[in-house]
């Protein structure tokens, strides 16, 4: 009885969890959901020790957001995933310094062009062969997936491309000499260089054809098209365009990146001061993996009793779930809820639903296998013995074989729990700022990759070490029950 109640209290809390999230995303009124790919700084980037998204754009589309009246939420996402997100209806408006194209205008609206940049290459500064993209022909060339970068060096002859989540990633390849040079716009590719970077590289040739950056939103938000250029067009007139550009584009700008960055602390002093931002970011791994796990034991157990059940088109049913499941990537499973389900619900899906829908029908199907092993594990004599003192045969699952099945299943849960809480980093693709996405955007900043991969990894470790922990300790405690 108590272990009823307690299970049905955990269902109760999870489920308020989970619908919480859902709630505060609904009641609020005139939102404009903004996503970006902070780690293009000056643009967009986490500020340091708050972790909110600063920058140019962002304080743009803070200000023409107030202008026409809307309260802007600003979340965060892969620059590939930005256009897709617009289509699904899952955002109103990207800003990201992404530049107009005809082909992009093809899939969405864009603003008024708002600030003209330009391609530049950046090689190392020992490399004297590279002068202009001529001398790109048959090299290495580091560009970020989806970017206008990466589709110039795409159009440069037998040149190998690496492409990278991000353009941090994609400079640092060029550091660490995996790639020749790299494609990327000409004002982030200054930051970096001022914030330190021109240690080891350096800008070559002339900035290529001027681009325009626009505001992207969905093809048919005519309306939210004219009432963004009309506020940008306001705050242009008022001088606050001009205010936000001087700050992060004007000549005090320059000094003020470089103090920054020599302000900044190195080794373990630099781990420690990252620690409270990654924490949060563990904060999130927690949330999205216990509750996966939590769901995907109630999926897992339904689908297992399922496929025992003796009844054929339920097991069948059962067994394509989990084939289905097992059979393709959690990262696809994740597209699939949050890109297609909107097309054929018509219905933006939140990114919280998404998230843990996908990982706990991910989770489900794993869960499933644990419980059949477990429960085929119990001596089938149990079941025979059960019926033949006139239990039916849910009863003798129920009362007999479950509970002892629970405690086999035991090690191999934990198992699924460590896996998922190293699996769920995948949610960030839609979003979610969680232990390997805070890690990421701390990069994008610093461009401190050792320290702060060494200390994702440590805080992963310690997670994943306490689970075992109590895995073992929950273990010996149903031995001696
Ligand atoms: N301006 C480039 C583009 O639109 C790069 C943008 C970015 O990486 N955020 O493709």
């Amino acid at each position: 009885m108590k272990k009823l109640c307690f299970l049905i209290m955990t269902s109760i809390m999870m489920l308020c969890l989970s619908f919480s999230h859902l709630c505060m995303a609904a009641t609020q009124e005139k939102v404009l959901r903004v996503a970006t790919e902070p780690s293009f700084a000056p643009f967009e980037f986490q500020e340091e020790g708050s972790g909110e998204f600063t920058g140019f754009d962002m304080e743009l589309i803070r200000a023409v957001g107030k202008q026409a009246g809307y309260k802007v939420v600003i979340s965060n996402m892969g620059f590939d995933a930005l256009i897709p997100a617009l289509k699904a209806k899952n955002i109103d408006l990207a800003i990201a310094g992404m530049t107009i194209t005809e082909e992009r205008k093809q899939q969405v609206l864009f603003s008024d062009p708002y600030y003209t940049s330009g391609l530049i290459i950046m090689t190392r500064k020992d490399n004297d062969s590279i002068k202009s993209i001529k001398d790109l022909e048959g090299k290495v060339v580091a560009a970020q997936i989806g970017t206008s970068g990466e589709k110039k060096a795409r159009s440069i002859k037998n040149a190998k491309i690496v492409s990278f989540n991000t353009n941090s990633e994609a400079s640092m390849e060029v550091v660490n000499k995996g790639a020749d040079a790299s494609i990327n716009d000409a004002p982030v590719v200054g930051y970096y260089l001022v914030q330190g970077g021109d240690k080891t590289c350096k800008t070559v040739g002339e900035k290529m054809e001027a681009e325009e950056y626009g505001m992207a939103m969905r093809i048919d938000n005519i309306q939210l098209q004219k009432d963004i250029n009309k506020a940008l067009a306001e705050i242009k007139a008022n001088g606050e365009y001009d205010k936000i550009y001087k700050k992060w584009f004007g000549e005090e700008a320059n000094a003020t990146a470089k103090a920054q960055a020599q302000k900044q602390a190195t080794g373990l002093s630099f781990m420690i001061d990252i620690l409270p931002l990654l924490l949060q970011g563990a904060g999130i791994t927690i949330e999205v993996s216990a509750l996966s796990v939590f769901f995907g034991l109630l999926i897992g157990l339904a689908v297992a009793i399922a496929r025992l059940s003796g009844c054929k088109p339920l097991s069948i049913l059962a067994a394509c779930y989990v084939d289905f499941i097992r059979g393709t990537p959690l990262l696809v499973q994740i597209f699939l809820v949050y890109f297609a389900l909107p097309n054929i619900i018509g219905h933006r899906v939140d990114p919280f639903f998404a998230a843990i829908s996908a990982c706990s029908v991910n989770s489900g199907a794993y869960v499933a296998e644990i419980f059949r092993g477990g429960i085929q594990s119990i001596d089938r004599g149990q079941m025979e013995a059960g019926r033949s003192l006139g239990l039916t045969w849910w009863q003798t699952m129920k009362f007999i074989i479950i509970p002892q099945a629970f405690k086999r299943i035991i090690p191999p849960m934990g198992n699924e729990f460590i896996a998922m809480l190293k699996d769920s980093s995948l949610v960030s693709v839609i979003g979610f700022e969680e232990l390997t996405r805070r890690g990421q955007l701390i990069i994008a900043r610093t461009y401190a990759s050792f320290e702060v991969w060494l200390a994702v990894a440590f805080v992963y470790l310690i997670m994943t070490f306490a689970v075992s922990r109590l895995v073992g300790i929950m273990e010996k405690r149903m031995k001696t029950e």
